[in-house]
């Protein structure tokens, strides 16, 4: 499509994606025949229709996965990794088209776009490599009576919900070890953004994928689609990303079959810099911390930290950086800050900055929501000296906003950053390697960025403490979420 530009280009990125349950392996309209509009939220317009699948159409996907379960475990390990790496090479050769797809569903400006669409990639490699690395042990134990084997073994159907934000890398995230470990898969994307999941979901079937291994329902009616199946009995582990209040309830609904689950849930992550910090370092890590994603990411920074003797000078210069970036729609060039995913992102951004500078902050720098334009625009904001308790620092913003709060001692500012039921990311930035350790070894998140605003690798367990998750993605751990361990006692 190199030699399309402009709007038909984006029609024809839109028009190819296949808008359909993807169940058992065939493309297909909700049981009901509902389908629901998909918006693009830089303009405020619809893009196109996807099924609205309900109930009948979530068990018809269940039945799909089970079905496929048993030859599906029993796949050579190799061949579930040849697979996942061809889904890696077909996601790069399709990276521009995808991360345009993107953009005009999600908002995000194309630049990120394509980064997400190589970090989606780059889970399937990981994972297809951790494939055939699967293994078990065999030993004899302390008494030299009989044997100990123990194997690991595929949990089973899974179900999978994830979130607008990344709406492809939290998909493949989950997906790359579930088919690595031989997991099949009942897949519920976000209603705001399903057509990156339907690319990718067409990608895995070219890539060689068996019939029902992946099933897509796209739907608008959450709660109707998910519940049964977490109550269903055939369904064994649930993986979930989003937010904090959902993964609660999605919890409780798992206990009934004493699910396996694994939560990916909300941040508030601190962003702490020291006395001693590099302030080039410090400012650069804070605008990726901060504006990546446009700030709705779980790992932005929400609370940013400055020590006295440098907050002035930090939070002037990171206003500078923020109030040059430009703002509009994500496929113009040059587009650094696309608009928010919805109307209500938006006015909930506002509405947290209101009360801030009620509370007594100081804007620093105004961005505000954007006036004369379709889509949901809300302009970086800065504001400086803002209550440790404001509600700006106890919510997840979700939007390009830095409230910034001053602090005097290590101790202080590590028993604020603390003060959260969340535990996902901290950031730290110090020049004193024994200061970054004590931070590193008292901070409550399950992730910590020295000197770093971004952490996200496939290569590394990603995940949350507290109320920000159980079980960790990525890494070499990622692919244990979606494998039993199975103990075969001896006698010799
Ligand atoms: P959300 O409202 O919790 O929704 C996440 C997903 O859950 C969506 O697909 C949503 O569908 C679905 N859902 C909502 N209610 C449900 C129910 N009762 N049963 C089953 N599924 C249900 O979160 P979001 O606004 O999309 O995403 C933002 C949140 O995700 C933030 O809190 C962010 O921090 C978190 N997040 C965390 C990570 C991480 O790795 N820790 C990564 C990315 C995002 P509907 O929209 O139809 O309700």
């Amino acid at each position: 499509m190199e030699s399309v530009t402009g709007d038909t280009r984006e029609k024809l990125v839109v028009e190819r994606v296949p808008k359909g349950l993807f169940i058992g392996g065939r493309w297909r309209g909700a049981a009901d025949g509902a389908t629901f509009e998909v918006e693009d939220p830089s303009v405020a317009t619809p893009l196109c229709s996807v099924p609205d699948g309900g109930p009948l159409d979530a068990l018809d996907a269940l039945e799909a996965a089970v079905a496929a379960q048993e030859a599906w475990a029993a796949t050579a390990p190799r061949e579930r990794g040849e697979i996942l790496r061809r889904a890696f090479h077909l996601l790069l050769e399709r990276q521009e088209d995808l991360a345009l797809l993107m953009t005009l569903e999600m908002g995000k400006p194309l630049a990120e776009s394509r980064g997400e669409v190589a970090y989606a990639a780059e889970f399937f490699r990981w994972f297809a490599e951790e494939a055939v690395r699967i293994s078990g042990e065999w030993h004899a134990p302390p008494d030299g009576n009989g044997r100990i084997l123990i194997m690991r073994q595929p949990v089973g159907p899974t179900v999978l919900v994830t979130p607008w934000n990344f709406p492809m890398a939290m998909g493949t995230r989950k997906i790359g070890p579930a088919v690595a470990a031989g997991c099949t898969m009942v897949v519920k994307p976000a209603p705001q953004t399903p057509l990156s999941m339907l690319a990718l979901g067409e990608v895995m079937a070219e890539a060689g994928l068996p019939d029902g291994v992946l099933n897509i329902v796209t739907t608008t009616r959450a709660g109707e689609v998910v519940e049964p199946l977490l109550r269903d009995g055939r369904v064994r582990k649930l993986s979930f990303t989003g937010s904090t209040a959902v993964g609660r309830k999605l919890i409780e609904q798992s206990a009934e079959q004493v699910l396996r689950t694994s939560m990916e849930l909300g941040g508030n992550a601190p962003f702490i810099v020291c006395r001693d910090a590099d302030l080039d370092r410090a400012v650069e890590g804070a605008l990726q911390a901060k504006m990546r994603n446009i700030g709705e990411a779980c790992t932005a920074a929400n609370r940013l930290y400055a020590h006295r003797s440098v907050a002035a000078e930090f939070t002037e210069r990171l206003a500078a950086r923020l109030g040059g970036m430009r703002v509009g729609r994500g496929t113009e060039p040059g587009v650094q800050v696309g608009p928010l995913i919805d109307a209500a992102a938006r006015d909930k951004v506002g509405r947290l900055v209101d009360q801030a500078l009620a509370a007594g902050a100081q804007p620093v720098l105004e961005g505000g929501p954007v006036a004369g334009k379709a889509g949901y625009y809300y302009a970086p904001t800065v504001l400086a000296e803002v209550p440790a308790d404001a509600e700006v620092c106890r919510e997840e913003i979700f939007g390009p906003v830095a409230p910034v709060i001053t602090f005097d001692t290590d101790e202080e500012v590590l028993a604020l950053a603390n003060d959260t039921v969340h535990g996902l990311v901290s950031y730290v930035f110090t020049e004193n390697l024994r200061r970054a350790v004590w931070f590193a070894e008292r901070l409550e998140s399950g992730m910590v960025g020295l000197n770093k605003g971004i952490v996200s690798t496939p290569a590394a367990p990603f995940g949350g403490v507290k109320q920000s998750g159980l079980g960790r993605e990525g890494g070499r751990v990622g692919i244990d979420e979606y494998l039993e361990t199975k103990y075969v006692a001896l006698d010799m």
